[in-house]
């Protein structure tokens, strides 16, 4: 999940970014309606996080602009206390939900979440691929072994990434995909990262050779798919 926060007070997005990336989403920050558009053109975005008021213009004409070019990305639009106009003018200008500042923390995820919400996970939050059972709404990962399920425990990224495969059986996942998708567009660390966490998730999600010796020589769940990325196999025996 690929999110964009556009906020130009700094502390601000900052606490908003570290709380949404432990979370183990992936955020870009704009702090510009032209930086905003810019990374909108370049990018696929799940949700958009908008100030209304910006140095260079207003939140509400961006994403007014965006909605007649097309945009259907849903939009959590921040407004100021005395805003009751404009938290109208912000809902007609295309917004999905709104947030008056200043408000708690918990209170934007718990938005965050209901926006992100697709209709087919509120029927069935549990995504299933052979032996592993991924529990969307619980944020836990369990795999079967001979005898019974086993919580595997994930870091948020794992679990993201894990998420972002599972919801896309069969089909190869480029690594810069992955890359942008589950991490962001100011990420410069390891250019393997990607790697670093497939192996991890391999790991993890492998039944200990004591737990079921015979499972052993069972097929890799994620397989490789060499200079392209990673898929999850849609079919585990
Ligand atoms: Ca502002």
């Amino acid at each position: 999940m690929r999110l964009l926060l556009v906020e130009d007070d700094g502390a601000l997005a900052k606490v908003l970014l570290r709380g949404l990336r432990e979370e183990g989403y992936a955020v870009d920050h704009a702090g510009t309606c032209a930086a905003a558009n810019e990374s909108l053109d370049l990018n696929d975005y799940q949700l958009v996080i908008l100030d209304l008021g910006l140095p260079d213009g207003d939140g509400l004409s961006l994403c007014a602009k965006r909605r007649a070019n097309g945009m259907t990305t849903p939009v959590l639009m921040l407004t100021a206390r005395d805003g009751v106009g404009s938290t109208v003018a912000g809902l007609d200008a295309g917004a999905d939900d709104y947030l008056t500042k200043p408000f708690a923390y918990p209170e934007l995820a718990a938005r965050t979440r209901a926006l992100l919400r697709r209709p087919a996970e509120a029927v069935s939050p549990v995504l299933q691929q052979g032996p592993v059972r991924l529990d969307t709404a619980a944020h836990s990962v369990w795999r079967d072994t001979d005898s019974g399920p086993v919580l595997v425990p994930l870091t948020p990224r794992e679990f993201a990434l894990l998420e972002h495969l599972m919801r896309r059986p069969g089909e190869v996942c480029r690594r810069e995909h992955l890359l942008e998708q589950v991490w962001d567009a100011n990420y410069d660390g390891l250019s393997n990262v990607v790697d670093v966490h497939i192996a991890n998730l391999r790991r993890k999600l492998t039944v200990e050779p004591s737990v079921a010796a015979s499972d052993a020589g069972e097929p890799d769940l994620i397989e490789t798919v060499r200079g392209v990325g990673y898929r999850l196999l849609a079919e585990v025996a």
